[in-house]
């Protein structure tokens, strides 16, 4: 069932129950007082009937009154009993004249009156003909209002559900016709701060990720084969040439040497490709241990001086944590190395080997590492972007790289439960702070 019907089915349901409800309750206190009123009537006639009878002094006076001002009523009749006798009616009718002096009797469309009269009991009835044809005639205009009443709301909750759905409706059509090559087309967002303009924002907010994420896709796949072409066309370039005619055995060699490099430079990046994508999809398989940070660091060290022996990179522990236990991180060694020797040689090498600090310390929480340098900084404009995969600021050049180690950082950062902070200065260096859960 559409919105649309079930908002016209509550809307018209609701209404005209609350309408019947309104016209029941009139007419049943309409009925009534016309049933009090009609028994009033017949109490009146019931005096007048017993004093015309024993009320030997005025007795004449009352018959000309009922014969004069009091019309009949429909099939009126009057009944004189003795107090103790009983009649054709319920006895509790003839007891209830007794005891409270007067009572009211109905049996189908008759109606009965009865008051007490020194010994006896003077019983009225009549048909409330009138009355009841005008409570019918009622009921009938009821009913007829009633139907009219709900044909109105139906034709309302119908305009009133399409208003309503109106906005959603033209949204729904704008969605359709958004496609993947049209990506960057937005819904129509008014000004009014209602729901629909909030889903339609909130859908916007959606697109502009989803269009970000799509040409992040994009230059990831033609960065990947610009870079992966380069060194492959280099190769080819470099074979042809040895062989499009008789070399010696030295050009040979260059040559081979080229073509080593150039393979060697390939499989630097489809190795780094490779750890990009697990780290990326497949971090949730990956094996933990307890690893304390401040021996990982002292490998790292290790690692970058052998090959770099150029390096200044200076541990700083001077704010280590008093309890060893928050040094304690829960993860995997090889991928954390990699994250931390991938920052610490950035520092060293886009500060021409100019010296880095590299400090531990820890909050309650966290294990906090910052590698801090004073090369040639980031540019803000490139701030936004250093993370996507082969991004290289554009203050890189001469330095070599392939823009993939820091989201490859990144991610296994992310991998760990923790976030990787950079601040920096273009032209007076770059802080990096990496926090990882502490896992003792
Ligand atoms: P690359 O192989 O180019 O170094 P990364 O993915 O490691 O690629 O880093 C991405 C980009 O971030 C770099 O190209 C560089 O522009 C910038 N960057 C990273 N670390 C530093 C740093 N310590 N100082 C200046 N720029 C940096």
């Amino acid at each position: 069932m559409t919105i649309r019907t079930k908002i016209m089915l509550l809307f018209t349901g609701l209404t005209v129950s609350i309408i019947f409800l309104m016209l029941a309750v009139a007419y049943y206190l309409f009925s009534k007082y016309s049933f009090d009123d009609f028994y009033k009537r017949l109490e009146i006639r019931a005096f007048i009937a017993a004093r015309a009878r024993f009320d030997s002094e005025h007795n004449a006076a009352y018959a000309e009154i009922r014969k004069e001002h009091l019309e009949r009523l429909p099939h009126e009749r009057e009944y004189i009993l003795p107090i103790d006798s009983l009649g054709p009616l319920p006895a509790y009718f003839y007891a209830e004249i007794k005891q409270s002096g007067k009572a009211a009797y109905r049996h189908e469309k008759t109606f009965y009156e009865g008051v007490l009269y020194d010994q006896y009991m003077v019983i009225v009835s009549a048909t409330n003909d009138y009355g009841q044809e005008y409570i019918g005639g009622l009921r009938h205009v009821l009913v007829i209002c009633l139907g009219i009443a709900a044909i109105v709301v139906i034709t309302s909750g119908l305009f009133f559900s399409r208003y309503v759905l109106q906005p959603l409706r033209r949204i729904s059509l704008q969605m359709e016709n958004i496609r993947a090559h049209n990506l960057h087309v937005r819904l129509d967002t008014p000004h009014s701060k209602d729901e629909i303009s909030q889903l339609a924002s909130t859908y916007n907010n959606m697109l502009d990720r989803l269009e970000t994420a799509f040409e992040t896709q994009n230059n990831f796949v033609s960065n990947a084969s610009h870079e992966l072409g380069t060194p492959l066309t280099a190769i080819i370039g470099e074979a042809e040439l040895a062989l499009n005619k008789e070399r010696s055995a030295t050009e040979y060699r260059q040559s081979l040497q080229v073509v080593l490099l150039q393979a060697e430079r390939l499989e630097h990046i489809t190795k780094s490709l490779l750890r990009l994508a697990q780290t990326a999809f497949n971090g949730k398989n990956t094996p933990l241990e307890k690893i304390r940070m401040d021996e990982l660091l002292f490998e790292v060290k290790a690692q970058i001086d052998s090959l770099n022996p150029e390096n200044k990179v200076a541990m700083d522990y001077t704010h280590l944590p008093e309890d060893e236990n928050k040094l304690i991180v829960a993860g995997n060694h090889q991928l954390l190395q990699l994250a931390l020797s991938n920052i610490v040689q950035n520092a060293c090498k886009y500060s021409n080997n100019q010296p880095v600090s590299v400090a531990l310390t820890a909050t309650d929480t966290h294990n906090v590492i910052i590698i801090k340098d004073n090369g040639i900084g980031i540019p803000a404009q490139d701030m936004p972007f250093i993370y996507d995969p082969f991004y290289r600021a554009s203050n890189t050049e001469g330095y070599k790289g392939y823009g993939i180690g820091l989201p490859l950082a990144r991610n296994i950062v992310r991998m760990h439960g923790g976030n990787i902070i950079v601040n920096s200065q273009q032209g007076s260096g770059t802080e990096i702070k990496i926090l990882l859960p502490i896992g003792a």
